[in-house]
């Protein structure tokens, strides 16, 4: 499909510069699933379009990456509200995630996939379980993602770790590359030296990067350094998990020497400010990390700690955090929390051609509506794109060229049917804990 896209406000998204760039009256041209032109309209060249959006005065901006979910995790919303994080996941999630099966994690991965969609989220970095029927959705729906199975072994078995082995090689680079698979194993407390150590060769071997909990609260701190006598990311280093390309979710509880050691590796931070603040976690110390050169890229992290997949609150959340801990007004800039939440994610997820607007890239991009109460006047348009704009007003969401969300309408999902699916799924899961059920163990 070759697709024109005119009567728009128009950024490339943060390009590397002090300030995000925009340009009043822009047409961007899309053939196939790369942009072939993004700039002015009056020196746009001819083109025929198949199918030409009439962007309406709106901003057309990089799609969004989310760089850490767990997206089924969508039917556990509301489960297990203000515990304390063990009780929160011995009592409350553990359980209910032994009530999954197929049929249901397909249902949450659609209900998840749809809400990022509408708030203009484009491609997500995911560790879960049931990565085969994941990908089935991703495949399906038209999103982009990085799925990785979740290896949790506390034995010297390893043997969580051959489904996903299995997935990676079967669904890497799948539906036109937009399915990618990364090794999880899930953090350095559910894990054993064997098992990271097999995971790196595994990983050098396949090309596949890595996804892993850090430093996420000061008891996985505590008990690394219990078990290992250092921190998580200095005993990551000592395994050689940091010489491949690694996605480092959380890092909140990381002192000047772990920042080193993430800088030294080329390690993306997956920063996700509100799971960090509902489970109480801390406030990851990003100002430091930015300015040590750090890899800095944003999540929503699952639902149930959320509670939404609206990325535009971690948006806001992120420099507002640093300016309030470090007192300091001018710390994280618009353009650094727009790389945070485009561009950064993009390189995470392994693409050099994703998450900024220029031609020879693919076409992930949304319409932002800047027709809106909340976005009038636009004096300073980067500071309204982070402290003002709202997840709701995303008008267009398309992924790889293909439009999947416009004005309410989604073209790979059916939104009633779907979230009827949902209401009766999660009210299963429900039910099934009840009656002491335990359908995938
Ligand atoms: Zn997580």
């Amino acid at each position: 499909m070759r697709t024109r896209i005119h009567h728009i406000v128009f950024t490339p998204g943060a390009t590397g510069e002090d300030h995000l760039s925009f340009i009043a009256d822009a047409e961007v041209q899309v053939d196939g699933n790369r942009i072939v032109y993004a700039g002015e309209a009056a020196a746009a060249p001819r083109f025929e379009a198949e199918e030409t959006i009439d962007g309406d005065g709106c901003l057309c901006m990089p799609g969004l990456v989310n760089l850490h979910t767990h997206t089924p995790m969508t039917f556990l919303r509301g489960a297990g509200e203000d515990m304390v994080l063990d009780d929160w996941l011995h009592k409350a999630i553990f359980p209910l995630e032994k009530q999954w099966d197929e049929e249901l994690i397909r249902t949450a991965t659609d209900l998840g996939c749809m809400e990022m969609l509408r708030f203009g989220t484009t491609a997500f970095n995911d560790m879960y379980f049931f990565t085969d029927i994941m990908a089935q959705a991703v495949r399906q729906n038209g999103m982009r993602a990085m799925l990785g199975h979740g290896i949790v072994d506390f034995d010297e078995s390893c043997k969580d770790m051959v489904e996903g082995v299995e997935m990676a090689e079967k669904w890497n680079h799948a539906a036109n590359d937009r399915i990618r698979f990364s090794l999880a194993p899930h953090s350095e407390g559910a894990t054993t030296p064997k098992l990271l150590t097999k995971v790196v060769e595994t990983a050098k071997r396949l090309g596949l990067p890595i996804h892993i909990h850090v430093s996420e609260t000061e008891f996985d701190v505590k008990g690394c350094w219990r078990r290992r006598g250092v921190t998580p990311p200095a005993y990551l280093e000592q395994l050689g998990v940091l010489d491949l390309p690694v996605i480092a979710a959380h890092c909140v509880w990381c002192d000047e020497r772990d920042i080193k050691i993430f800088y030294k590796h080329g390690v993306t931070i997956a920063h996700n400010p509100i799971s960090n603040l509902k489970i109480a976690s801390g406030v990851a110390p990003i100002a430091k990390m930015l300015k040590a050169g750090c890899k800095v890229a944003l999540g929503t992290d699952g639902v149930a700690s959320n509670n939404n997949l609206n990325l535009w609150e971690e948006i806001k959340l992120m420099p507002l955090l640093q300016k309030g801990i470090t007192l300091n007004p001018t710390v994280v800039t618009p353009a650094q929390t727009l790389a945070a939440a485009t561009v950064e994610g993009a390189k995470a997820l392994g693409y050099d051609d994703l998450g900024l607007l220029q031609p020879g890239y693919l076409a992930d991009l949304i319409l932002l509506n800047l027709n809106t109460p909340n976005m009038t006047p636009a004096t300073d348009l980067e500071s309204n794109l982070i402290y003002a704009a709202q997840g709701s007003d995303v008008r267009l969401t398309m992924v790889d060229g293909k439009v999947l969300y416009h004005d309410g309408l989604f073209t790979t999902l059916n939104p009633d049917e779907l979230l009827q699916k949902a209401r009766e799924g999660s009210k299963e899961m429900h039910r099934r804990l009840e009656r002491g059920g335990v359908t995938n163990a």
